[in-house]
């Protein structure tokens, strides 16, 4: 592990900054020259990645507030305040680090973390040790859904270049009764009075209300577009539509650019479903990838589209469980912010409580999405998914879809299973399950 002064970690962190910032610019320069549906669609998704990228510099370079939080902690906030922040676990998994990944991957191995881990948090903890995150001036943390993630939290508090940085944890309860979520608006309160206290700022209420409102449309937008994914074939493939969950949570939260993106996917599908144009020319098997988005993800998805004309027609990423918040008040605002951190977002939704949400989640998408196959790829990080490996077994059974169970791999590591032995398994289970 390297031992380096703070100018120089702080340096290794720009620079790394700067090289995303130059990939997306060469990217968008491509996209730009190229005029299908598909690239006027895909434009605006690098051009949010590149904004973040780009606001994350500003704040490091001029030394403005920058905040380092978890996803999905009630962003409407954030951008109502005029705050800045980044993703801490998943700063490091955006399109542009994928040619890193197993360059990362080899160097993180060398800080001696244990192999079970999810490899998300576990490279978080290697971006943070070596400068490649860029040092925030406050922290956000979340305590939940997995105990990987108390790991990581503990990590970030007790770094000796983190440690003094102020930080809020929200507290999150067990239960999501009326009483729950009247307490955790109380810990959406104690974001708000953190932040004020941190950046001087003072929070508008009637500009938070008119971020959620916008917010609010997002999540009709999205929902609309799920519902035209059901067609058959789908109107369009995986990439584009795991991408609603960044643009909405993190890139563009409550930013009307996002909302016209939203309208723009709404209407391209439309116009596909109506003129039954799938994204496959010949569509033969639909799945469910019943986990979140990895990054070697776009490579087996491509590998599917091609080989087994099969579309991943819906995954925990895209789905949509979201409630619209009621905007009446400060409290309901803060309520519903604090439900939507809670309880709705992926993985929280799927890893905290019961089994019953995960099953009946599982169940409505085969139904809703008219899939053949569902392939829970049992991340060795989510101990609890693996734990319900037979309830989903059972559930595919009862709905008669095939579950391409993929033994155990690491979705954030591509080495722990390789892609190619991922890709055997699945041809064979495709095959037998007569899909191919
Ligand atoms: S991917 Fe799973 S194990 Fe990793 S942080 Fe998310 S919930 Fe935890």
């Amino acid at each position: 592990m390297v031992v380096d002064s703070k100018t120089e970690r702080r340096e290794r962190g720009l620079r790394r900054i700067r090289e995303e910032i130059d990939w997306y610019k060469t990217t968008l320069k491509e996209l730009d020259k190229l005029t299908t549906d598909e690239t006027k669609l895909w434009a605006p998704l690098m051009r949010a990645q590149l904004e973040q990228y780009e606001k994350t510099l500003r704040c490091v370079e001029e030394r403005k507030p920058l905040l380092a939080s978890y996803w999905s902690i009630c962003p409407e906030v954030y951008r109502a305040m005029d705050i800045h922040y980044f993703n801490v676990q998943g700063h490091h998994f955006q399109q542009s680090q994928a040619r890193f990944v197993i360059r990362e991957l080899e160097e993180c191995d060398k800080l001696g973390l244990a192999r079970d881990n999810c490899s998300l948090l576990r490279l978080a903890m290697y971006y943070i040790a070596s400068g490649l995150m860029p040092t925030p001036t406050m922290i956000i943390h979340k305590l939940e859904p997995c105990d990987a993630l108390l790991g990581l939290h503990e990590a970030v508090r007790t770094h000796k270049e983190w440690r003094d940085i102020p930080h809020y944890s929200l507290d999150p309860p067990y239960w999501e009764d009326d009483r729950t979520l009247d307490y955790y608006a109380g810990e959406v309160n104690g974001v708000v009075s953190f932040l004020e206290e941190q950046t001087g700022k003072k929070l508008d209420v009637d500009r938070l209300r008119e971020i959620i409102k916008e917010s609010n449309k997002q999540y009709e937008l999205w929902a609309e577009y799920n519902e035209l994914r059901r067609a058959v074939p789908c109107p369009h493939g995986y990439d584009l539509s795991a991408q609603l969950y960044p643009m909405v949570q993190i890139f563009w939260t409550g930013d009307p650019r996002c909302t016209a993106w939203l309208r723009d996917m709404v209407g391209d599908a439309e116009e596909r479903v109506r003129t039954k144009k799938g994204w496959l020319e010949r569509e033969k098997v639909r799945v469910i990838w019943f986990d979140v988005y990895c990054i070697w993800l776009r490579d087996l998805n491509a590998w599917l589209e091609q080989e087994w004309a099969a579309n991943i027609v819906m995954d925990m990423s895209s789905y949509c469980p979201y409630t619209l918040i009621d905007t009446s008040n400060e409290h309901t605002m803060f309520k519903g912010l604090g439900k939507r951190t809670l309880c709705d977002q992926i993985m929280v939704r799927q890893v905290r409580g019961s089994a019953d949400r995960l099953l009946s989640d599982l169940q409505r998408m085969i139904k809703d999405h008219k899939a053949d196959a569902v392939i829970p790829p049992t991340h060795i990080g989510h101990k609890d998914q693996i734990a319900s490996l037979g309830l989903i077994r059972e559930v595919c059974r009862d709905a008669g879809v095939a579950c391409l169970d993929m033994g155990m791999v690491d979705i954030f590591d591509p080495r722990y299973t390789t892609i190619d032995e991922i890709k055997d398994r699945l041809s064979r289970y495709l095959i037998t399950m007569g899909l191919g």
